[in-house]
């Protein structure tokens, strides 16, 4: 037996038209396009990469990218004050701030500055408590996108055991409360969990979202399965001085086995981006107060 490919690169391409051609009834019910506003502090080169990435896949999508660039020596005060004002702008619907922040700015901080209404990274404590309880919100991407994932594949989740394996605030436990308002049983695994191959082998649905490059090997997956690489490891390549990324997952040992699962890279990686647009664009209709069919996208 051998797994499908969930083709996440494809899914988020057809995500990010789905969005774009949302943008024009949206601009002729208001008169403006959505807005994302990036912050970059510093010069940390893959930072550098997603902030160019996510101004151009906003132009692409017909909203407005605005970028704000602050030297690593900023002051945490100068940083708050962009984020205040960007609060204030009303061309602004969605505020991102890229993660890490140099040490002397205390991110936390930073991230309860945001207006929870235009915190489409769903980091914010409000829009994790949001999730939590069941209130609308916004739910940081990388789940979002793996929990799209899951249900375009398998439909209905209802009734099927989950286990995740990772309990960061941005993958892991916004995962497994997405997954349990799916009504899945859901386990949440981490680097403390007894037998972690046993209580991964009970699972439907893995979501793997910790790091550690093929921990998770073929005979720890249930036959016919679903898995959701979430990891992004870079070990070295075949050749010296060269570099491969790989997942969580041992792919090839696991494909044998498993009914379905991502690649890394293509699967879970460009739905995050695809996302935020998605998230941008639910955040602008929200604050203007026009609907939207979020189901449609
Ligand atoms: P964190 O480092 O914040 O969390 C890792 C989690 O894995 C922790 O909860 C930790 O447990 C758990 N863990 C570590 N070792 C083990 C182990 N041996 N057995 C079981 N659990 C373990 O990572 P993130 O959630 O931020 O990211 C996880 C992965 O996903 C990374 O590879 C990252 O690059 C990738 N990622 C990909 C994104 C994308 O766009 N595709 C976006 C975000 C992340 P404990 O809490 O007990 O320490």
């Amino acid at each position: 037996m051998s797994a499908d490919i969930i083709d996440g690169k494809a899914y988020a391409a057809g995500l990010r038209e789905r969005v774009a051609g949302l943008v024009p009834a949206f601009r002729a019910a208001t008169g403006r396009a959505p807005g994302l506003a990036v912050v970059l502090v510093g010069e940390d080169p893959a930072s550098q990469v997603y902030v160019r990435s996510k101004h151009k896949a906003t132009v692409e999508a017909g909203m407005e990218s605005f970028e704000h660039r602050l030297p690593a020596t900023a002051s945490q005060d100068e940083l708050l004050a962009t984020v205040e004002r960007l609060n204030a702008d009303d061309r602004v619907d969605g505020i991102l701030v890229q993660l890490p922040l140099p040490p002397h700015i205390d991110e936390k901080r930073v991230i309860a500055t945001i207006d929870p209404d235009k915190d489409v990274d769903g980091f914010h404590v409000v829009n994790a408590g949001r999730l939590a309880v069941g209130e609308e919100g916004y739910v940081p991407c990388t789940p979002l996108g793996c929990l799209m994932l899951l249900k375009d594949r398998l439909g209905d989740l209802s009734g099927l055991e989950a286990v995740v394996i990772g309990r960061s605030n941005i993958v892991g436990k916004p995962m497994a409360a997405l997954l349990l308002a799916e009504n899945c049983t859901v386990t949440l695994a981490h680097s403390r969990t007894r037998d972690l191959a046993g209580v991964v082998r009970r699972a439907d649905i893995v979501v793997a979202a910790v790091g550690r490059p093929e921990m998770v090997r073929g005979d720890w997956i249930r036959p016919g399965a679903t898995v959701i690489d979430v990891g992004i490891n870079r070990v070295p390549g075949a050749e010296p001085g060269k570099t491969r990324l790989v997942g969580d997952v041992a792919t090839a040992e696991a494909a044998a086995v498993a009914g379905a699962i991502t690649p890394v890279p293509g699967g879970v990686g460009p739905m995050t981006i695809a996302v935020l647009l998605r998230n941008t664009l639910v955040a602008a209709h929200r604050r203007a107060g026009v609907p939207l069919a979020t189901d449609a996208i």
